[in-house]
């Protein structure tokens, strides 16, 4: 059920409830009140016929010829008077008689000295009347025509406002939440006509107060994610396509001027060395590009278990020192302590990380020196990565981290420009931090901080 629907049966069942208690408590108010007051007007009609007779000592025939002659005689109270004995002294008209009094009644009269009761729909009261010393029953029947027609039309009329009123609140509603949720509808048209070929569109965020201007406002922020991360992808793309293609260029450029005409073995031997090397590049390349998916991961999905970063950083340098025998790379301990080394990580991941930040301080130094300072600290652990090289130019600084991303002094080290995006994703992966000090020709500073 759609939510403008919802709402507006909510909304008028609400205001239904509400009418309902409403017009049946006026209903039935009036309808005790009429029953009460009609009660009342019979006992004193009766009195006063009693008083007429004991009193004023009119005949009993004369009141019953009035009785009998009056326009509307059926409507009108019929009284009859016993003694507490059960002896009848004056009837209005015994042929009528409506009530037909038993011995029973006239003793729960003596009884209770007034009771009421109704007979259909005439209403009967019967009391006690004091005369002298003596005592009377009475009673007087009528029908409260009157009140009875005027509590049936109050009824048709609350039946009647409660169904129009119902009928007017529910077109109301029904106005009401389509107004409230015609931005809603807006935005669903809006954002079905956004597809991946036009991800620069964006919804409208009306005033930017309310709770739909919030959603489309996140809703917003989110294509702005979306279509950031679509333009990473595709960048991404094209960068693999780009690295891939400079060696495989070169290979093809040298293969083919080598097969051109016969060569002497030095010739041969040079053509393939060059081939060599950049295969080596590209499987280099190949195999960051893994780590670099890998480091994409989602948490979840990487085995994470207890490691000691100290024995991640040895493999490390022993790795780089097995591809290049003339870099140097010192460890240094700060506060050593066995336990405080040990975090939740991924061994293999941070070891590549490990790995570039070595070979990238060796590669851009002249000396190719590579520093690794290791500090435990109570909130965990921090290792600084330094060289005394060539140094990072402030402009290339807010980049370095970007995938493919080469610095100026690129020409001095080989390289993909993928390593410290790869660095950055894998801190990143251990809710660590990475940040870089740098100067131009006095060397550079990692700083990597995971926490225990
Ligand atoms: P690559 O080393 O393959 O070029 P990286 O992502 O590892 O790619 O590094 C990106 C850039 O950051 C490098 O091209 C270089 O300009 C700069 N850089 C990284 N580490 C250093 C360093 N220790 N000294 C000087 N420049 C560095």
């Amino acid at each position: 059920m759609q939510i403008k629907t919802r709402l507006t049966l909510l909304y008028t069942s609400l205001i239904a409830a509400l009418l309902l208690a409403f017009a049946l408590t006026v209903y039935f108010i009036s309808a005790e009140t009429r029953e009460d007051e009609y009660f009342k007007r019979l006992k004193q009609q009766a009195a006063t016929k009693a008083s007429l007779l004991f009193d004023t000592k009119i005949a009993p025939n004369v009141l019953q010829l009035i009785y009998k002659k009056s326009p509307n005689a059926l409507f009108q109270e019929e009284v009859a008077i016993y003694d507490t004995s059960f002896q009848l002294l004056y009837h209005d008209a015994v042929d009528i008689d409506k009530v037909k009094e038993t011995k029973g009644m006239i003793d729960s009269i003596v009884f209770q000295k007034e009771i009421q009761f109704y007979i259909g729909d005439l209403q009967v009261v019967g009391f006690l009347y004091k005369h002298g010393d003596s005592d009377y029953a009475i009673t007087a029947a009528a029908k409260d025509d009157y009140g009875l027609a005027k509590l049936a039309k109050l009824r048709n009329t609350l039946i009647i406002a409660f169904l129009i009123s119902i009928i007017v609140i529910f077109l109301v509603g029904r106005f009401l939440a389509k107004q409230s949720l015609k931005p809603v509808s807006a935005l669903i048209d809006k954002v079905k006509s956004i597809t991946a070929t036009n991800l620069d569109l964006r919804v409208d965020e009306g005033n930017r107060k309310d709770e739909i201007a919030a959603l489309a406002i996140t809703f917003n922020e989110m294509l702005n994610r979306l279509e950031n991360s679509f333009d990473a992808q595709k960048q991404f793309v094209s960068n693999i396509s780009h690295e891939l293609r400079t060696p495989l260029t070169a290979m093809l450029a040298e293969l083919q001027l080598t097969a051109a005409k016969d060569r002497d073995n030095k010739e041969y031997k040079q053509a393939l060395h060059h081939i060599i090397d950049d295969t080596q590049k590209l499987v280099r390349l190949s195999n960051s590009l893994l780590d670099l998916a890998k480091a994409n991961y989602d948490q979840s999905e990487i085995n994470f278990k207890k490691v000691r970063l100290d024995e991640i950083l040895l493999d490390a340098r022993n790795d780089v020192l097995h591809n290049y025998s003339d870099y140097k790379v010192n460890i240094n301990y700060e506060n050593e302590n066995d336990i405080a080394l040990a975090i939740n990580g991924n061994e293999y991941l941070l070891r590549v990380a490990f790995i570039n930040l070595i070979e990238n301080g060796c590669k851009f130094s002249p000396d190719k020196h590579s520093n690794v300072l290791i500090t435990s600290l109570s909130s965990g652990i921090t290792l600084k990565f330094s060289d005394h090289g060539i140094g990072i130019s402030k402009e290339d600084l807010p980049h370095i981290f970007n995938a493919f991303y080469r610095g100026d002094n690129k020409r001095k080290a080989e390289g993909n420009g993928i390593g410290l995006s790869l660095v950055q994703k894998i801190v990143t992966l251990h809710n660590g931090v990475i940040n870089v000090a740098s100067t131009i020709n006095e060397g550079t500073t990692f700083t990597v901080k995971l926490p225990f």
